[in-house]
C-alpha cells in the first residue's frame, strides 16, 4: 500500500473530523424550518426594512420596521395575526427591539439618536437621547443600535454606529456609567450592533465589524469573547438574544455585500460558546436570509428574524422535531 504524505494524511484526517460536525450542525433534525405565510398582513401592505424583533410573555411578537404604516407591529406568534400597532410619525430609522419582563417595548432609532420605552399597548413612557442630535455624553447617543434592561431596571445601550461604547442608565434614564471605545482590543468595539443579558447578569455585545461577541459583567468589566469563527467561517454577529431556556441565538448578517452571495445564518449556542445548531443561507426564498438584522426567541422555542435591505421581512422558524 502506498504511504500518504504525512501532510496529506493530516489534511484528510482534519477534514473527516470537521465534516460530521458540519452536518450535525447544519442539517435536520437539529435545524429549524421556516413557517411560510407568517405573519398575516393586510392585502397591499408592505414592510419597510424590518430592523428589530422581540417576543413578550403572551407570545406576541413585536416587529419594528422602517415603513410609515404600522412601524411597531404586534403579532400573535402562533397565528401570525396582527394584534395592534403603534408609533406612526415618531421614527426616522427603526433599529433594535427589547421586550422587558413587564412587557414594555423598548426601541432604538439610530437617526433620531434615541431610545424609547413604550407600554405593551404603545404609550410612550420614557425617551433617552435628544432627537436628531448626536453626541457622546450622558444625554446623547450617536446612532444607537439596541438596548436591554436588567431585572434591577438598569438599561444598557449599544451605541452604536457613531460611538463605540455601551452606556448604562438607571430605570429613569439617568446616566450611570459607560465603557468601550473604538478599537480591536478586549473591551473595544467596532460597531456594537446588538446587546443582551443572560440569566447570570452578564452583558453580551454583538461587536459586528470586529466579528466577535464580547461578554462583560454589569459594571463593564471584560470577561471573555467569542470570535466570529465560532459562528462559522467569516461570522459577524448582527443581533443576539437569549431564549427562555438559556440558549443564545445569534443572527449573522454577513459582510454587507449588496448583491453577491454572502454569509447568512442563525446560530444557536450554549453559555460556553458551543454551537448547537446553525441554519439558513443567503437568498430570498422563504427560510433564506439576506442582511439578517435581528433575532428573537419565544417561550415555545420559535425563532423570529428581521431582515433589512434586500428582503425586508420578518420570518418565523420552528424546530424540525
Ligand atoms: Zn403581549
Ligand atoms: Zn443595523
Amino acid at each position: 500500500m502506498k504511504t500518504q504524505h504525512p501532510a496529506v494524511a493530516l489534511a484528510i484526517g482534519l477534514a473527516l473530523l470537521a465534516a460530521p460536525l458540519t452536518f450535525a450542525v447544519d442539517g435536520a433534525p437539529d435545524g429549524f424550518k421556516v413557517v411560510k405565510g407568517w405573519p398575516q398582513v393586510p392585502a397591499g401592505f408592505e414592510f419597510g426594512e424590518t430592523a428589530g424583533v422581540g417576543v413578550d410573555s403572551h407570545n406576541h411578537v413585536f416587529i419594528f420596521h422602517r415603513g410609515a404604516e404600522m412601524p411597531v407591529m404586534c403579532v400573535e406568534g402562533d397565528s401570525g395575526k396582527i394584534v395592534h400597532s403603534f408609533g406612526e410619525g415618531i421614527f426616522s430609522n427603526a433599529h433594535g427591539v427589547h421586550i422587558d419582563e413587564y412587557d414594555n417595548v423598548w426601541l432604538a432609532d439610530t437617526v433620531n439618536h434615541q431610545i424609547y420605552k413604550f407600554t405593551h399597548d404603545g404609550v410612550l413612557l420614557l425617551t433617552i437621547g435628544e432627537k436628531g442630535v448626536s453626541g457622546w455624553d450622558a444625554t446623547h447617543f450617536n446612532l444607537p443600535t439596541d438596548m436591554v434592561v436588567a431585572p434591577n431596571g438598569d438599561i444598557f445601550v449599544s451605541d452604536g454606529y457613531g460611538n463605540n461604547r455601551v452606556a448604562k442608565f438607571d430605570r429613569y434614564g439617568k446616566f450611570i456609567s459607560e465603557w468601550g471605545k473604538g478599537g480591536t482590543g478586549p473591551g473595544e468595539f467596532n460597531l456594537p450592533h446588538g446587546i443582551t443579558l443572560d440569566k447570570h447578569g452578564r452583558v453580551y455585545v454583538a461587536d459586528r465589524a470586529n466579528m466577535r461577541i464580547q461578554v462583560f459583567d454589569m459594571d463593564g468589566n471584560f470577561l471573555h469573547m467569542w470570535s466570529g469563527e465560532t459562528l462559522g467561517v467569516s461570522g459577524r454577529p448582527w443581533g443576539l438574544e437569549f431564549a427562555p431556556d438559556g440558549h443564545l441565538y445569534v443572527i449573522d448578517g454577513g459582510d454587507m455585500t449588496e448583491s453577491t452571495p454572502d454569509v447568512a445564518r442563525i446560530v444557536k449556542m450554549d453559555l460556553k460558546g458551543n454551537v448547537e445548531a446553525r441554519w439558513s443561507a443567503y437568498g430570498s426564498k422563504a427560510g433564506k436570509l439576506s442582511w439578517g438584522h435581528d433575532v428573537a426567541v419565544g417561550e415555545d422555542g420559535s425563532v423570529y428574524t428581521a431582515e433589512v435591505r434586500n428582503n425586508k421581512r420578518p420570518q418565523k422558524f420552528v424546530p424540525n422535531k
